[in-house]
């Protein structure tokens, strides 16, 4: 099917595409690689009547290196980009990793960072990961810039924080302690994950684990009891020693996730998937 008949505009800069979006109201929507939009456009599962096309959007482009050590990846990166950037693959490796993996090569070339955040689709890997890391969310409207964190960013199915007239501007990656390790594992047998596990370990660090998982249910969730149980581990624990505090908490706080079966699994075989793929994670993060 096509899409039904709209305006296509093509901002230059960031003040001209929140300047549209203003004008234009709901009947408006941003489009960035078009790889989740286009589609629901073809399927007319939306419709509007003016497409705001950010690409040239300089503001929304780069990843640069702010002073105070934090990473800020413009919204525009794509999976692909994401992959191969040499500040990325120094200090996040673990998130470089993760989007080498996303989709396929169509999807990774074409399909942004702020795209995936924005649509909310659960079956997503870089909110997973971005919670566990810290990330903080920049978003812009014609009248206001404002920065949540990536926790509180996603509240549900197809649904985020962001206001309909704001743009996502950056994800802000906070500065890494030395020796901190971060990894992401996910299984699916469709084209997205059917869960996903993000660990970050942090020897030196206030917080000694972060682990969040994702896909499961329609926003990432924390694992806040294994976290604490890890804070009385030494910081140079062998994954032996980790899994064996780890094992039973991290069990019993996949239980407690309110999965449901669906076409991505069973409920029962997802939470075990939880288990597994935390196990690969603290591998990764302690070898
Ligand atoms: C076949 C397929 C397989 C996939 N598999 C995976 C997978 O395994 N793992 C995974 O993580 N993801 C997967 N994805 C999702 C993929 O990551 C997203 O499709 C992609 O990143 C979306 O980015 P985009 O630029 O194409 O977004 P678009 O389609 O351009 O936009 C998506 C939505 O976000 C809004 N939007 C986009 N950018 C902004 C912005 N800066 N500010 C405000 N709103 C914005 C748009 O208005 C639109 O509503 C898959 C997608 C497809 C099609």
């Amino acid at each position: 099917m096509r899409p039904s008949r709209f305006a296509l505009h093509r901002p230059e800069s960031l003040a001209e595409a929140l300047a549209l979006k203003a004008e234009f109201g709901d009947t408006a929507t941003f489009h960035a690689g078009g790889t989740e939009l286009l589609v629901a456009l073809k399927a007319r599962v939306l419709k509007y009547d003016h497409v705001i096309d950010i690409k040239q959007v300089e503001e929304l482009r780069g990843i640069r290196l702010l002073d105070e050590g934090t990473l800020s990846i413009g919204s525009l990166s794509t999976h692909h980009v994401i992959a191969n950037d040499p500040l990325v693959r120094q200090l996040f490796p673990g998130y470089a990793d993760l989007s080498e993996h996303v989709a396929n090569i169509r999807v990774r070339v074409a399909g942004t960072l702020g795209g995936v955040l924005c649509f909310a689709e659960p079956h997503a890997d870089a909110p997973t990961m971005l919670c566990a890391l810290d990330a903080r969310i920049a978003l812009a409207s014609a009248t206001a810039r404002r920065n949540i964190p990536s926790r509180e960013f996603h509240v549900g199915e197809f649904a985020t924080a962001r206001e309909d007239d704001e743009v996502l501007v950056s994800i802000d990656l906070p500065r890494r302690l030395p020796g901190d390790r971060s990894a992401y594992r996910a299984f699916g047998h469709t084209e997205r994950p059917a869960v996903g596990v993000a660990a970050v370990w942090s020897p030196q660090g206030p917080q000694r684990l972060r682990l969040w998982t994702g896909a499961i249910v329609p926003v990432p969730v924390p694992m806040p009891k294994a976290e604490t149980t890890a804070q009385s581990l030494p910081p140079d624990a062998s994954l032996e020693e980790v899994w064996r505090a780890l094992e039973p908490v991290i069990a019993a706080e996949a239980e407690e996730i309110d999965a449901h079966d669906d076409l991505h699994g069973a409920a029962d075989y997802k939470k075990h998937l939880v288990g597994v793929l935390a196990r690969r994670a603290l591998e990764e993060c302690l070898k």
